[in-house]
């Protein structure tokens, strides 16, 4: 399988795109910003994106999906728990002085326990609620994407509207921290951690955090 990993706008989002080595079937994980970017190497590597997977709505995760949706006729997806944030997160982004282009509307909403496949790609889906109420993140062959619910060292904000913080340390004990200590943690900014990792240095997550 190949991954690739772009920073994309001026929040830096890592914008994921995993794709099958034989088939060239892609999927495209919060294409935030820099769509031409993207779409680059999509072209360039002659990938086939069936599926643009929105780990929650926030602004800085879909500026781009609308340009890539158009390009390449990819399905959006997203938890429905987020579809009002992702149709609000233009007039958001000026709040944070910065120009966001729309997202469509998701094709199709997805949910806990689902499986997003594209050849040898196969995405599962695990509700991870708290930094905003429909946010998910997408668990494939030892590795996790977590968006903004797990960070290296850190947890998501949670004074966003939908957010919670018992919520997000409920979420990410009941569906990140249960997965193997090996699984690499891809966040949705910031560098790449693991499972392991976090059960020992985390400050919200570890046995000194108070955390229950
Ligand atoms: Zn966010
Ligand atoms: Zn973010």
């Amino acid at each position: 399988m190949i991954l690739i990993r772009l920073v994309v706008g001026p929040l830096q989002v890592n914008c994921f795109i995993l794709a099958d080595e034989k088939t060239k079937e892609a999927v495209v994980i919060d294409p935030g910003d820099d769509a031409q970017d993207i779409l680059k190497i999509i072209r360039d590597k002659g990938f086939n994106v069936k599926y643009i997977v929105i780990t929650h709505g926030h602004f800085d995760h879909v500026g781009a999906n609308k340009a890539l949706k158009d390009a390449t006729g990819a399905e959006l997806l997203i938890h429905e728990g987020d579809a009002p944030v992702m149709a609000s997160a233009a007039q958001h982004s000026q709040a944070f002085g910065i120009n966001t282009t729309s997202s469509p509307r998701a094709d199709r909403y997805v949910k806990h326990g689902d499986i997003i496949t594209a050849g040898e790609v196969s995405l599962k889906v695990l509700h991870t609620p708290g930094h905003s109420p429909g946010g998910i993140s997408l668990f494939d062959q030892g590795m996790v994407f977590t968006g903004d619910s797990l960070f290296a060292g850190s947890i998501g904000r949670t004074d966003l509207p939908g957010g919670d913080l018992m919520t997000l340390i409920r979420s990410i004990k009941t569906n990140l921290m249960t997965l193997p200590d090996d699984t690499k943690v891809f966040c949705g900014h910031g560098p790449a951690t693991t499972i392991g990792e976090e059960r020992k240095e985390n400050p919200f997550l570890n046995k000194e955090s108070g955390f229950e």
